[in-house]
């Protein structure tokens, strides 16, 4: 997706998940002491209280959920756009809301398989997700 994105704000505890692209990783939280994949990032594991840590995951997920955004919010990023919850395969339930590119979004279908990919944007690497 071309254009500028508001971007997140940078934390201690999401840096991980925001900037492992620049490295080509999708980093996601893993519990170390239950190994659960935790996600959106937190500062504890929310099932055991464990500590967490970022682990890259393999990228790879399907499209769980989505709609096709046609209304201009951001005059800098063009429509229409999908907006997707993509569940990784490392874990059933661990799902981003993220968009997909470089796909037509007609051609979008739910359970559609999607690997990671990465649109830097200053210091953001934010995760988007192409089909297979
Ligand atoms: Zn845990």
């Amino acid at each position: 997706m071309a254009g500028e994105r508001i971007l997140p704000h940078l934390t201690e505890v999401n840096r991980a998940f925001w900037t492992g692209g620049r490295e080509g990783c999708l980093l996601i939280q893993r519990c170390v002491a239950c190994g659960r994949w935790v996600h959106p990032p937190r500062a504890a594991c929310p099932a055991c209280g464990g500590a967490v840590a970022a682990e890259p995951v393999s990228g790879d997920g399907t499209v769980f959920s989505f709609t096709v955004d046609h209304y201009r919010f951001n005059p800098g990023v063009p429509v229409p756009y999908v907006v997707a919850l993509v569940e990784l395969v490392e874990q059933q339930d661990l799902r981003l809301p993220t968009n997909i590119v470089d796909c037509d979004p007609p051609m979008v279908r739910i359970g559609m398989p999607v690997y990671a990919a990465f649109e830097p944007q200053d210091e953001v690497w934010v995760p988007v997700f192409r089909p297979m």
